[in-house]
């Protein structure tokens, strides 16, 4: 097969890439947009980087593939419990590929970890606790050639402390940093490695725009420097790939400023008589105490980690249900994901919702939801409160929230009101004011640029989503679209004689991981830390 290099750039937007390419800052960008193919790329529901990568990976929307989150609620637990790719219900691109005795060269793609083993090499993403864990890459030791060879390898920088503190160009210098010790890991194994499929992602894009992203600079200035950055990188894997090489550019969602407008949610269901607080627990105080547990040192932090692994990563869990009343609870949110559960008997450890009062309860709901304002401009905040077969098919289907919200992103809210049948409630104080340090958050279209032999003349695609890359992927590799992928050949956007080549369909196949021990406590409280800081949790 012609080789083909994937390159994600989490959370890349055209919003900024058209303008800076307008402006001659972004020279691969142009090539690639003046010489391939491109549109937006519609992302998963929730815009969230964990089922969104799953479902590229897999062409399977979540309710096929299972993974709609980076961690499930353990409510009965009492703690969080982080998703891995073990969770993944599907065979991955990955492992089609190498089935299909095609070589595969990966690295860095979230919900990777743990690896599989590939006709190729695998290096997991930043959901991986450390470089150091067990099948964090495949074969078992394959970064220690690589770091003898370009230096240190690092997974992940935590930047929120500068963030927090307002020093910008810091976020950056050190996010960049960080990127580069693995974009020229990267570059070595595209070198030294056999491949028919390279893939790397970007993990800048999205890390910087969470905390750089300013609600008053349209031309979001402190940011260049990143996309800058992502630029020059396409230009060094295209120069190492080579001429004959195919390139397909692609982000997981766009991006733009955060809508804070789950925060209040909770405040509402409880005025509205939906929810309980708990008298004994105040979320404010837990997020102070989580505060300034960050405000430790590392080493200081990490002694406690050690010392208390269990009581850190309940953490977590109390900041987004530790101050709720659950036998007084039929509805809620967790002040961060822009949905409501309800809290269904049966289902729920603390279960109260007869099943026969469900439907009467979601319709009710939803009427709040669609009439909730903004006090400070009367407008509506709500475009569509969805119901999980609305938006997802599948067997994993019954594992959404019961109801998925979708923002108006006209501006910020600064408060939630509801009034009408079903009572009166109004709220201006966030449950998490302190997090202002993230001011950027996803959107549901990220990018795709392909250029190169394989694809063809440029501005030609139509509608095209997430779940399209695997299948068209397997089609210019020559093997056939396993039966149970929800997306679809991508042939307006090939060259012949991909295009006009007839689809074959193949026999649904399982996904297998290496097996390996769950995340330990410890490692769960590194994961939270990193995923709290990007907003995530
Ligand atoms: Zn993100």
């Amino acid at each position: 097969m012609k080789r083909l290099a994937i390159i994600g750039l989490d959370g890349a937007t055209f919003e900024l890439i058209h303008p800076w390419v307008e402006q001659g800052r972004l020279p691969n960008f142009a090539r690639l947009l003046e010489h391939g193919a491109s549109s937006g790329l519609r992302s998963v529901p929730n815009m969230n980087t964990a089922p969104a990568w799953t479902t590229f990976m897999t062409g399977k929307n979540p309710g096929k593939h299972g993974i709609f989150w980076f961690a499930e609620e353990g409510n009965a637990a009492g703690k969080v419990r982080f998703v891995t790719a073990a969770d993944r219900d599907g065979a991955s691109l990955w492992r089609l590929l190498s089935d299909g005795d095609r070589r595969v060269c990966v690295m860095n793609v979230p919900l990777t970890y743990p690896v599989e083993a590939v006709n190729g090499v695998m290096v997991a993403g930043f959901d991986a606790p450390s470089t150091s864990s067990r099948n964090f890459t495949f074969p078992e030791n394959l970064l220690a050639d690589v770091e003898r060879r370009c230096g240190p390898y690092h997974l992940h920088v935590p930047v929120i402390a500068h963030a927090e503190a307002g020093r910008r160009s810091r976020v950056a210098e050190d996010i960049l940093k960080a990127e580069e010790t693995r974009v020229s890991a990267a570059i070595d194994l595209l070198q030294s490695e056999p491949w028919d499929v390279f893939m790397y992602m970007i993990k800048a894009t999205d890390m910087a725009a969470h905390y750089l992203w300013d609600y008053d600079s349209p031309e979001q200035h402190d940011l260049l420097p990143v996309y800058e950055y992502a630029d020059a990188a396409l230009g060094r894997f295209a120069e190492a790939a080579g001429e004959d090489c195919g390139m397909l550019v692609m982000s997981d969602h766009g991006f733009g400023w955060r809508q804070p407008a789950a925060e209040y949610l909770n405040d509402i269901l409880a005025q509205l008589g939906y929810m309980g607080k708990a008298q004994s627990h105040s979320e404010g105080a837990t997020w102070r105490a989580f505060r300034i547990a960050k405000r430790l040192g590392p080493r200081a932090k990490g002694a406690v980690k050690r010392l208390l692994p269990g009581a850190y990563s309940r953490f977590g869990y109390r900041v987004r249900f530790g101050g709720i009343d659950w036998s007084q609870t039929r509805a809620y949110c967790d002040n961060t994901r822009s949905c409501v559960w309800i809290n269904l008997r049966g289902r729920n450890p603390k279960g109260l919702v007869e099943p026969g009062e469900y439907q009467g309860l979601i319709d009710e709901l939803r009427e709040v939801l669609l009439a909730l304002t903004d006090p400070s401009t009367g407008e509506r905040v709500v475009e569509a409160a969805w119901l999980p077969e609305e938006i997802y098919s599948g067997p994993h289907t019954s594992s959404a929230p019961d109801i998925q919200i979708d923002w108006n992103y006209d501006r910020p809210v600064k408060g939630l009101k509801y009034e009408g049948r079903l009572g009166s409630a109004e709220s201006k104080e966030s449950a998490k004011g302190t997090m202002n340090a993230l001011t950027g958050a996803h959107r549901p279209t990220g990018i795709l640029l392909m250029s190169g032999p394989q694809f063809g003349p440029p501005g030609s695609l139509e509608d095209a989503k997430l779940q399209d890359i695997a299948p068209t992927v397997l089609h210019i590799a020559g093997l056939p679209v396993p039966d149970d992928m929800d997306g679809r050949v991508l042939a307006e956007g090939l060259a012949e004689p991909y295009g006009s080549t007839p689809v074959e369909r193949g026999a649904a196949k399982k996904g297998e991981v290496m097996s390996g021990p769950a995340y330990s406590d410890e490692e769960a409280a590194e994961i939270e830390d990193r995923l709290k800081a990007l907003g995530y949790l």
